[in-house]
């Protein structure tokens, strides 16, 4: 990957990682949407995330589905995969540096990473377009705010950046070829 995810970016002031400026996060979501582009030149739904500790980035992803030809490796579970790693690296408990974690993803988290998410303790999600058909963060489940006393701790949203852009590149990508895609304009009865 060519692009430098570790340079600071400019604009950088805020001490409270919880209430990102605004500046803040259209410096993690522009590298987001590298990352969603990534994906889609790669003939992956166009969704690409980063998980911010202490304004490093521990983790990135983006989704991996098709190449790994596992439904499970969305975005934000790649992510995921590398923060746990970091903290293994690093001696740091896992638990302690995920509840100080917030992620930038460009669209909603579907309701298994929305529940991922909830488990784990991350604080804060920042996201682009809305996830009509799989949505866990109120577009079809509201799992951050649900009331679900033993399923980790509620979260916070904030939502629509860029949202025209991210819907833009699903769209793409769900007009061109996916030879691994379900038919996705058949709706199945069961
Ligand atoms: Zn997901």
């Amino acid at each position: 990957m060519g692009t430098e995810y570790e340079e600071s970016f400019p604009g950088e002031k805020s001490t409270n990682h919880f209430q990102p400026s605004s500046e803040e996060i259209q410096g993690w979501m522009q590298r987001a949407f590298d990352m969603s582009k990534e994906a889609l030149e790669n003939g992956e739904v166009p969704v690409g995330c980063l998980m911010v500790y202490n304004n490093e980035i521990l983790g990135k992803g983006r989704n991996e589905v098709n190449e790994t030809k596992n439904a499970t490796r969305h975005a934000e579970m790649v992510a995921l995969d590398q923060v746990l790693e970091w903290c293994r690296d690093n001696g740091r408990d896992s638990r302690e540096v995920l509840d100080q974690t917030v992620l930038y993803v460009t669209v909603e988290p579907c309701i298994m990473c929305a529940g991922a998410l909830r488990l784990l303790k991350i604080p804060l999600v920042v996201y682009g377009c809305k996830n009509e058909r799989f949505g866990g963060c109120g577009s079809v489940l509201n799992i951050p705010e649900d009331e679900l006393p033993h399923t980790g701790t509620p979260y916070k949203c904030i939502s629509g950046y860029r949202a025209e852009e991210a819907v833009e590149m699903l769209k793409t990508f769900y007009k061109q070829e996916n030879p691994n895609a379900p038919k996705s304009k058949v709706r199945k009865k069961d």
